[in-house]
């Protein structure tokens, strides 16, 4: 990696952005301009038209720590996902239910084999494996959970909702910071098949913001990207804000300068 990393006080920017930054429109979005900003990745969306690079591999998976279905071999997750997945199976176990993880990350080349399965299978394209690149367990945020009896069965369906455990999750999640990916009532937007079982880890204030709202990830993704389209075109300046925000925070600016192009990575 050819970067070059210039460390500094947040508050030394003050010169190049911060006066001007006060004169920005108000963010009135319900949602942080930092989530927004993603530094983490966690709002990242993977479909059909927003497909990620077949060399796209998170670079903060570990081994999961949960209860797997059996036959399952050692599974990754990115940290964060995991941490709010073992908090979920906890919380489960409490309430009386146990939940098993039957799938967590895979790797694009892991996709497009069971891709290209699958259609070899069916003959078309069925909606029920997603395309090469498309798949949300590339992310490293999306899990497959299932009750023992769905373990124990040769392929997952819709009537998996109807178990409680589907309908404990369903209900819980977004305190974990985990969405239902694939909806029943947005199957003509997500082009996935209504999927009780699998969770996208998406942060819990975006969490809790997208279940309160019924927004699938592709809704929120328009709805986000529109409001930060008008923002900028009403005076705003989101790389300003950002960096405001952090100097009014005491956050330290990473600026990255990758063969001339200029990122800023803030951390609190
Ligand atoms: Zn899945």
């Amino acid at each position: 990696m050819r970067r070059f990393l210039i460390v500094c006080l947040a508050a030394l920017l003050l010169f190049s952005c911060g006066a001007r930054a006060e004169n920005l429109p108000a963010w009135e979005y319900p949602i942080e301009p930092e989530i927004i900003n993603d530094f983490e990745q966690y709002i990242t969306l993977a479909n059909r038209t927003h497909l990620l690079d077949s060399g796209y591999v998170p670079d903060d998976l570990v081994k999961v720590s949960v209860r797997r279905a059996s036959g399952v071999g050692a599974m990754e997750l990115r940290k964060a996902a995991n941490d709010a997945l073992a908090a979920m199976f906890d919380a489960a176990a409490e309430a009386g239910y146990t939940l098993y993880l039957k799938s967590a990350y895979r790797s694009y080349q892991t996709q497009k084999t069971m891709y290209n399965n699958r259609l070899q299978k069916m003959g078309r394209d069925d909606g029920l494996v997603s395309y090469p690149g498309a798949s949300d367990h590339q992310t490293g945020l999306g899990v497959d959970v299932l009750n023992y009896a769905w373990t124990q069965k040769d392929g997952m369906n819709k009537e998996f909702a109807k178990t409680a455990e589907a309908q404990w999750m369903l209900e819980h999640c977004m305190e974990f910071g985990f969405v239902l990916r694939y909806m029943a009532d947005k199957e003509e937007i997500t082009a996935i098949k209504f999927e009780p079982w699998h969770f996208r880890y998406v942060g819990k204030e975006v969490a809790a913001y997208m279940m309160e709202n019924n927004l699938s990830l592709e809704e929120f993704t328009e709805e986000w990207e529109n409001y930060l389209a008008d923002y900028e075109a009403n005076g705003g300046n989101f790389r300003e804000l950002i960096l405001w925000r952090a100097r009014v925070r005491d956050a330290v600016v990473v600026r990255v300068d990758p063969d001339g192009e200029e990122e800023y990575s803030i951390f609190y």
